[in-house]
């Protein structure tokens, strides 16, 4: 495979705007209002045209990802590095800056 395909392949990857969740399948994105497909956000984090709970702060959000360090195969301090770096970057939470 050429360098070039190989990152297009990497920029078809889309994660979830809120969690990082990487998404794959039509039925890890979230749903709008009207039931079409979210683009933005994972299945968990977003239903029906609203955040599944829209009172969560970026702390918790990362707190919550170190809740996952079991099934990511990393320690808690290794998860709670890696939600650091990814989560302020995601669309969510840079509105409230
Ligand atoms: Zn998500």
């Amino acid at each position: 495979m050429r360098k070039e395909q190989m990152r297009e392949k990497k920029l078809e990857a889309q994660i979830c705007q809120s969690c990082g969740m990487p998404m794959e399948k039509s039925e890890d994105f979230g749903t709008n209002a009207d039931g079409n497909r979210n683009e933005d956000y994972c299945c968990y984090c977003f239903k029906n045209g609203n955040f599944t709970n829209p009172d969560l702060t970026m702390d918790q959000m990362i707190d919550k990802l170190v809740g996952f360090s079991d099934k990511m195969g990393m320690t808690q301090a290794q998860a709670r590095e890696m939600a650091q770096k990814v989560i302020p970057k995601l669309k969510r939470w840079q509105k409230r800056a």
